[in-house]
């Protein structure tokens, strides 16, 4: 049975995760596959090969540290068990796109491939089209795809049950029209009603029917890129990364230890010198528990994906007490270190809500600015006044 419950709440998001059972430091509290989740356009077009489903990274670490460092000849010590990972990789036997495996693949088409199916080499397609209009318009760092909106599309329209599938999709949305469109706005920048429009059209000619037409209006299509925007989960998986990791579990002299760490700090200057920050398949996807979970600048929780792919696992990082409710932070660590002023404006500017978490009201008292840091991004605004 799970230690936790989804209840509705009156808050920004509608929804809070509660714990039901008491939950220790590094207990795992939930783990769970998303709907939909898509590598995003530009990570796919930098070579970043994956499995279409999973996001599983299609390289092992050391074909992965060869290609990022731009050094064929780098050997990575204790890699040959990740080869095995490679030796079920199966493909689309229609389009030859790539699964890590025949249940990727087997899942994909079942829940939405079979709809958006087309030959890769073909540049008049659709598909390519909208692609590469999307490409024109959000460019690294990328934080969502326009295609995760076109699979979630796609996964109604093959659903047994439309309705219910829509439904689904719709209790990830909770906001005003005019709240959509003020987080479209902040995703697509000044151009936002045009490109939106474009979008929408191009999308429209990847897929129709009537199980998804609300979506296709102007008002639906515009929520549903607000909710890719804002509950698209952000999805990371490196092969170097899960290498370190199984190397830092062997046992081994503190020599040899040192050594290794040396090691290791070389690929990553290597790595960054040729690849800059661009290191991990990225991409998104939409998870119904792990969204419903709530941001606190002092969070009992964080996730992480360990399995390497796209599946997600919330863990306890303090001690929860039954009837707490279960906060992950949106803010990273760096952000987080930030004065309540900082953290509030950032909240406010991408996830348009006031924090008022247990942190923030503790450190009302603060004056609304600390650092210097804080300071030059105030004088910015007093600039834009
Ligand atoms: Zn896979
Ligand atoms: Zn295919
Ligand atoms: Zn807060």
């Amino acid at each position: 049975m799970a230690g936790f419950v989804v209840r509705s709440t009156n808050g920004k998001k509608g929804k809070a995760l509660f714990a039901t059972k008491q939950y220790n430091e590094g207990d795992v509290i939930l783990e769970e596959d998303p709907l939909v989740s898509c590598q995003f356009a530009w990570n796919a077009a930098y070579r970043y090969m994956a499995c279409d489903h999973c996001m599983r990274p299609l390289e092992t670490p050391e074909q992965n540290v060869r290609r990022l460092a731009a050094k064929p000849d780098i050997v990575l010590p204790h890699a040959n068990n990740f080869e095995a990972d490679l030796m079920n990789v199966a493909s689309c036997n229609q389009c030859g796109i790539l699964y890590c495996c025949e249940g990727c693949r087997d899942q994909a088409l079942v829940s939405y491939h079979r709809s958006l199916c087309y030959d890769q080499t073909d540049a008049r397609h659709p598909i390519h089209i909208l692609l590469e209009a999307w490409k024109q318009m959000h460019y690294p760092p990328e934080t969502t795809s326009v295609m995760l909106l076109v699979r979630i599309l796609a996964y109604i329209k093959q659903h047994p049950d439309p309705t219910v599938a829509a439904a689904t999709v719709k209790q990830f949305c909770h906001r005003t029209v005019n709240e959509d469109a003020e987080l479209v706005h902040k995703l697509l920048g000044e151009q936002f009603s045009d490109q939106l429009n474009t979008l929408r059209e191009l999308t429209a000619s990847v897929i129709s029917g009537d199980s998804i037409q609300e979506f296709l209006t102007p008002e639906g299509y515009c929520a549903l890129m607000a909710l890719v925007g804002t509950n698209g989960q952000g999805i990371g998986t490196s092969p170097l990364a899960q290498w370190v990791n199984s190397v830092s579990q062997l046992a081994m002299s503190d020599d040899e230890r040192q050594q290794m760490d040396l090691f290791i700090d070389k690929l990553y200057k290597d790595v960054e010198n040729e690849s800059g920050q661009f290191l991990n398949t990225e991409g998104s996807g939409l998870f119904q528990l792990q969204s419903a979970c709530n941001h606190s600048c002092g969070p009992n929780a964080e996730s992480s994906f360990p399995y390497g792919n796209h599946r997600i696992q919330l863990k306890a990082v303090k001690t929860i007490m039954p009837g707490e409710e279960i906060c992950i932070s949106y803010l990273d660590e760096c952000s987080l270190q930030r004065s309540r002023h900082s953290r509030q404006k950032e909240l406010a500017e991408n996830y348009l809500f006031v924090c008022w978490c247990e942190r923030c009201t503790s450190e009302s008292s603060q004056p609304d600015i600390t650092s210097e840091e804080d300071m030059s991004d105030d004088e910015f605004d007093d600039e834009d006044d």
